[in-house]
């Protein structure tokens, strides 16, 4: 089997130009590789407490979900605004252009529940900060987040301030 990060692409100029996209697809196509990508995201969790991980829409779900049924915790979804059916609270934020919400259920975690948050990628920081922000107004404590990815360079970790954050490929440049 190739290392892990060599199952990751990069496709040049997606979404627009000067974007360099760290496409997974390559890695979910590759059953020993998507295996331990699971196995490795998982391991730093194994003996914590944990009641909940919330995926981010969308590849979010595709890690957190397998991660949920190997620690035995529920699964969350923090979707974009309008797709979840019940009563949700919401968060905005800014974009590089634009702006984006992102929605959760008003039950889905309950006051004091340790909460793990997980996406494929820390860029920014913006999304996971705002996911961060609507699990503490619940109530929630954030255990950490964890991701497959990190690109350094964008210091994503800054904006989680006390929040511990796991990665498995980090990118310099
Ligand atoms: P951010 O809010 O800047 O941390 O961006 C995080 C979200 O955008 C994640 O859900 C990523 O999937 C996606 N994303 C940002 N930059 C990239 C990139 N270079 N390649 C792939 N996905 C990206």
């Amino acid at each position: 089997m190739n290392s892990l990060d060599e199952l990751i692409r990069d496709i040049p100029d997606f979404p627009k130009k000067g974007i360099v996209f760290k496409d997974i697809t390559t890695l979910l196509g590759d059953v020993k590789g998507f295996k331990l990508a699971i196995e490795k995201m998982c391991e730093p969790f194994r003996s914590m407490h944990i009641d909940a991980i919330i995926g981010i829409e969308s590849r979010g779900f595709i890690f957190g979900s397998p991660m949920a049924l190997i620690l035995g915790t529920k699964f969350v979804p923090i979707r974009k605004k309008g797709k979840l059916p019940g009563k949700t609270l919401s968060k905005t934020y800014d974009l590089e252009y634009g702006s984006n919400t992102i929605e959760i259920h008003i039950d889905a975690i309950e006051s004091g529940e340790n909460v793990l948050i997980v996406d494929d990628l820390l860029a920014t920081g913006g999304t996971v900060r705002a996911a961060a922000d609507l699990v503490q107004s619940m109530g929630g404590k954030l255990v950490g987040a964890a991701f497959l990815i990190e690109l350094l360079f964008l210091n994503g970790r800054e904006k989680l301030s006390n929040i511990p954050v796991y990665s498995i490929i980090k990118y310099e440049s």
